[in-house]
């Protein structure tokens, strides 16, 4: 059987980023995708917002590769030519017990390094956005949107020109960690033996880890989907910068987002479930909306939002649990030499995705071989 340096266990934006980094350290890279295309999974189905990194709790992996990612992905972007726009965003106070909860984030936002928040009164932010309804708000500059399909694009066309392949409609389903190597087994019965493996299959990195023999189970943390609805906005979008309200349990609150295309839509809510491919949008969730965004945005018309799309969340806490950080563990937390698991990319993980490359490459840096 024929070895390979490393392999990466899916294509989306993360497994991409991960697999371009390695590449451009000159390392042998296969992406092992099971579908027949790169980013139909969670990767393009989500906000497509560059995030500032003002949420997290400080020194998590959301916070310190979300604010690195930001500043690498902006770089990347107008380097690059890849479509993104640094719009901006407000997070909105609705009631006086929220112009709390907005000292308490722009403290967060200062400790996780972002430094450029700006507080403003209701006045100045109806100045800034005259349809908006609030009596506080903070400002995010460095807030964006990314076209991210023509990220990952990018990030495959860096690694395929480094030397990595992309094997599409390979579905990785076993493998067996031994002593020198890792041995992938995939669903038409190949077997590829590698120094490394990535485990960044998203929603079933965990379901898969559980199927490597030599990966102590407690290695692997139990996996929770919380799915995403939007509905979109016919007609023109009232704002030009995206509006948040502070944050709700599990996820950012019913926010607005525009697309680069100019598009206006609402969400994700939150709606925990058992079937990770349940991606239908129920129309009938669109009646928690109206009330949710009349708060900031009393204007907002009968009949105006129409079911969109739906994200799936790869959660690693349940309803009602602390929220928990990304889980990215190598060698030195498992104890399999040459396996970097990623568990629990969530947002803000297209943010984060250069960062996170870096920082798995980092970790299987003295485990591959020697860069030419
Ligand atoms: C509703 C929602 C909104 C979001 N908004 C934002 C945002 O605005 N900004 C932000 O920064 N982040 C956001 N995120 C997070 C971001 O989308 C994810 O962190 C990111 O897309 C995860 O990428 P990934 O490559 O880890 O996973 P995925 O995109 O899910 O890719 C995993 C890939 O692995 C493949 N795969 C699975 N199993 C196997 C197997 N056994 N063998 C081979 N291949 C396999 C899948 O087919 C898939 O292509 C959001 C997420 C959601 C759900």
């Amino acid at each position: 059987m024929e070895t390979i340096d490393c392999a990466v266990i899916g294509a989306g934006v993360v497994g991409l980023a991960v697999a371009r980094a390695l590449a451009l350290r000159g390392h042998e890279v296969v992406v092992l995708e099971s579908e027949n295309a790169i980013g139909t999974g969670t990767s393009s189905r989500n906000s497509e917002v560059i995030h500032a990194g003002i949420y997290y709790p400080r020194d998590s992996l959301k916070a310190t590769l979300c604010v690195a990612g930001n500043a690498a992905l902006y770089a990347y972007a107008a380097e690059r030519g890849v479509p993104h726009r640094r719009c901006g965003k407000l997070i909105v106070a609705t009631t006086p017990a929220q112009i709390e909860e907005l000292d308490a984030i722009q403290v967060k936002a200062l400790r996780n390094g972002v430094l450029d928040i700006v507080r403003l009164n209701g006045v100045e932010a109806r100045a800034m956005e005259p349809e908006l309804e609030c009596l506080a708000a903070l400002h995010s500059p460095s807030t964006g949107i990314i076209d991210s399909h023509a990220l990952m694009l990018n990030f495959q066309g860096d690694m395929e020109n480094a030397g990595g392949v992309l094997a599409i409609k390979s579905s990785v389903v076993a493998a067996k960690c031994v002593d020198r190597a890792i041995e992938l087994e995939l669903e038409d019965g190949t077997c590829v033996r590698c120094n490394s493996v990535v485990n960044a299959a998203g929603l079933s990195a965990p379901s898969l880890a559980r199927r490597f023999a030599g990966l102590p189970a407690d290695a692997v943390p139990t996996e929770y989907f919380a799915k995403g609805n939007y509905f979109t906005l016919a007609g023109r979008a009232p704002f030009s910068r995206l509006i948040y309200p502070v944050p709700e349990v599990g996820g950012l609150g019913v926010h607005l987002t525009i697309d680069l295309g100019g598009q206006a839509k609402f969400g994700p809510d939150v709606e925990w479930t058992l079937s990770p491919d349940d991606l239908v949008v129920d129309p009938a969730r669109g009646d928690a909306f109206y009330a949710e965004v009349r708060r900031y945005w009393p204007e907002l018309r009968e009949g105006a939002l129409l079911p969109g799309y739906a994200g799936m969340r790869p959660k690693l806490s349940g309803p009602g649990e602390p929220a928990m950080d990304f889980v990215i563990s190598g060698p030195a937390d498992h104890g399999v030499r040459g396996l970097v698991n990623l568990f629990g990319i969530e947002s803000p993980g297209l943010t984060s995705s250069l960062a996170i490359g870096t920082h798995v490459a980092g970790l299987l840096g003295g485990r591959l071989a020697a860069v030419p």
